[in-house]
């Protein structure tokens, strides 16, 4: 018999919240090869739940984990893990269009100067999404690893998935220290190492590729700032929110082709956040007092992966979360944990069409 019906790789938010949806039925484990679940992508995020990102299909992954983050059940979390803070898509020139159903309103310069004191003049107007939040990454990610150790799952740290094969209906996975595990299933949750887990388990890659992103936190000569609104370009050229009374988080939006690996900034993508802040708000800079780099994650066309592999079928996907796997975990991972079990999804995901996350999308 295997010593796990579910093996899941990787601790991050992806591998947590899906093991939390699996742990009661299935003798489930994660093994996750840092010291430390969320050290990678998860715990560099820039924390913010936007309905409008990432299209009309992520769009509405996100607006299904809404409620759930909004308010959680109790025996989840005694309190819910968002902060309203709403968005500012800023333009010169033309508003963006958002995917339809999406609560936004037109914010003409006035207004805009009011909500935005020492914005520069070339910034006309902006399209206002009054639902985006915070989100308390940190306190999701350890409610959804709590809830997976009382569902009886078991989490490893420090535990690598150097290769595995498949025989006899199951899989016998080695580790990098040299210890063997045996499973029915293998989930592979592993971010941006997601095509070559699947290599070492003798299964195709899907063309998952990891881009890095770079967050600055800035302290400027401007008080009062903890709860701007999020601002980004219609273009999509940089974001910044309020973090402190006199700091923002600050992103210049790039995404450079990176190997899978412990992502840091460049200096050339820091000056560039800066530059692009300085021509939003004339707010002096202070400091730059953190800078980090985190790898987001995309298949081909931009969309997740949720489901059983079409050559490999104890070979299960929950990668290409890409800059959106923290706001829509909650749905991903339950319409995930439906797909895994082979259970009907919950009624709050009805309208979801499990077949475009499918990996059969991509044919053999
Ligand atoms: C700068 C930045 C800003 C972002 N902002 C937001 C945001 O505002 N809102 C939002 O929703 N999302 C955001 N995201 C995206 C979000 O962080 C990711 O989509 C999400 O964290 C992906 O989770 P994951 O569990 O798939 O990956 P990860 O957190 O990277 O976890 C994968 C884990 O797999 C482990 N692993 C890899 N290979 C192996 C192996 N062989 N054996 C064992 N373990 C292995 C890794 O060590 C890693 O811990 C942002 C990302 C970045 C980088």
């Amino acid at each position: 018999m295997n010593e796990y019906d579910v093996l899941i790789v990787g601790g991050g938010i992806a591998g947590a919240s899906l093991g939390a949806q699996v742990a009661a039925k299935r003798r489930t484990a994660i093994i996750e090869a840092e010291s430390q679940c969320g050290y990678h992508a998860t715990g560099r995020s820039a924390a913010f739940w936007l309905e409008s990102y990432g299209g009309p299909d992520v769009a509405k992954l996100s607006a299904a984990s809404r409620g759930f983050l909004a308010r959680p059940p109790q025996d989840f979390s005694k309190t819910g893990f968002l902060r309203g803070r709403g968005d500012l898509h800023i333009t010169r020139d033309q508003l963006p269009e958002l995917p339809p159903g999406i609560e936004a309103r037109v914010i003409e310069r006035d207004a805009l100067e009011r909500m935005v004191p020492g914005i520069r003049p070339e910034w006309r107007r902006a399209l206002f999404e009054p639902g985006c939040a915070d989100i308390d990454v940190a306190g999701l990610h350890s409610a959804y690893l709590r809830r997976f150790r009382q569902m009886g799952g078991t989490v490893s740290t420090n535990a690598q998935l150097a290769g595995a094969s498949f025989a006899n209906g199951g899989w016998s996975v080695r580790l990098s220290d040299g210890s063997t595990h045996s499973a029915a299933v293998i989930v592979n949750a592993a971010g941006a190492w997601a095509d070559p887990v699947a290599e070492a388990c003798g299964v195709r890659p899907l063309g998952i590729e990891p881009r890095r992103r770079t967050m600055v936190q800035l302290r400027v000569g401007r008080s009062g700032l903890r709860d701007l609104p999020l601002v980004d370009d219609a273009d999509g050229t940089f974001y910044f929110k309020g973090e402190g009374d006199r700091t923002v988080w600050l992103s210049p939006h790039d995404e450079i082709e990176s190997d899978p690996c412990d992502a840091a900034p460049e200096e050339i993508d820091v000056a560039t956040a800066i530059d692009r802040f300085e021509q939003v708000v004339d707010w002096p800079i202070e400091a730059v007092e953190r800078r980090w780099a985190g790898l987001r994650t995309f298949a081909p066309d931009r969309l997740p992966v949720y489901g059983y592999d079409p050559t490999a079928p104890s070979f299960f996907w929950c990668a290409g979360q890409g800059g959106f796997g923290i706001q829509t975990a909650p749905a991903a991972s339950a319409l995930a944990g439906a797909l895994l079990l082979g259970t009907a999804p919950g009624q709050g995901l009805a309208k979801i069409d499990a077949g475009l996350f499918s990996p059969a999308r991509f044919g053999d």
